[in-house]
């Protein structure tokens, strides 16, 4: 058998996303906010569902411009007009991520605008009424609402895309998610569970290796369980796991148990070749590009099934390049 690795250019994974970032002109004064990454790297990979929250509630092209007001020591934060206080859209806003939320059933993750009192998700700028700035930040009302509703589903913020930890992160994540929903939750058993786990378990380790244990008691004992219960734990604690971001040291742990589950089969030549590049690795020399490839040969020749079934192996589309950056 050969490394699984996960679906390529088919664009069978379906992203929710800004739609300013598609380079739609749909932004209060007209404009647009095309991301490059998403238009000219992800595109090929992923199929894109745009959405325009404040175009969708009614506000037109171009709009008065709006933002998040709030009292300081109060958490509730409304969204109303930069110009005219009354033009209140909170309500509308909230109610549309709600809606939109349980009708993108398909989307495995979901690309936010930064710094929007709509799409931000997080640190969005909150102003006084009198117009100075309070302390705190605050998630734009689509994004809270949105992310409330579907707590596990990855959601990142273009701009933090640009980090290449985030990124892997958030992309391993889509994949998990994606995966998840096409190998388990298509025909729940506990049998598709126990499978699923069995091929993420080095993923897992890599993100949290405290977890990794976690999540093996959660499957070994899920048959006294309700199959529903079980699903819903592990999945809820998979996606928690992989919010951790994996780490040089976590990675060079990983690998060195890919390569001690082919210890008998490894020389000691190969080994010690692989040992280098784990080094470089670990000393930010080259890229996690590097031993992993060294790896992936290795368990191309010697690994058994489940070894080569492993998600760490290729989590996510490997053209990406998300793991050949130091
Ligand atoms: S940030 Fe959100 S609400 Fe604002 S223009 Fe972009 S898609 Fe529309």
């Amino acid at each position: 058998m050969a490394i699984v690795s996960i679906p390529e250019p088919s664009k069978e994974i379906t992203l929710g996303i800004s739609a300013c970032l598609m380079g739609e002109e749909v932004r209060y004064n007209g404009g647009h906010k095309r991301s490059s990454f998403c238009m000219n790297q992800l595109s090929d990979f992923f199929h894109f569902q745009s959405v325009c929250p404040e175009v969708a509630i009614g506000l037109g092209i171009p709009r008065e411009p709006i933002r998040l007001v709030g009292e300081m020591g109060k958490e509730q934060v409304r969204v109303v007009g930069t110009d005219t206080p009354e033009l209140d859209v909170t309500d509308q806003l909230e109610r549309y991520g709600k809606e939109k939320a349980m009708e993108l059933t398909d989307i495995s993750g979901y690309i936010l605008m930064q710094k929007s009192p709509s799409c931000g998700m997080e640190r969005v700028k909150v102003y006084h009424e009198n117009g100075s700035p309070l302390g705190a930040g605050a998630p734009g009302a689509y994004a809270k609402a949105l992310m409330e509703t579907r707590p596990l589903l990855p959601v990142e913020e273009e701009g933090r895309l640009h980090d290449p930890v985030l990124r892997e992160n958030f992309f391993t994540r889509v994949c998990a998610y994606h995966r998840w929903h096409s190998e388990v939750m298509t025909n729940p058993s506990y049998k598709a569970v126990v499978d699923f786990h069995s091929v993420q378990k080095y993923t897992i380790m890599a993100h949290n290796p405290q977890d990794y244990a976690s999540l093996g008691r959660i499957v070994a004992e899920g048959s006294k369980k309700p199959l529903n219960e079980l699903v819903n734990e592990y999945f809820t604690a998979l996606m928690e796991t992989l919010k951790h971001r994996a780490t040089r040291k976590s990675h060079t742990n990983t690998m060195m148990h890919i390569l001690g589950y082919m210890k008998k089969t490894v020389d000691s030549a190969e080994r010690n070749q692989f040992l280098k590049l784990v080094e470089e690795y670990r000393q930010e020399i080259v890229p996690l590009i590097v031993p992993i490839t060294m790896l992936k040969h290795h368990v191309e020749n010697h690994g058994n099934d489940y070894i080569k079934q492993q998600t760490y192996l290729e989590p996510h589309p490997s053209q990406l390049g998300l793991r050949n950056r130091l």
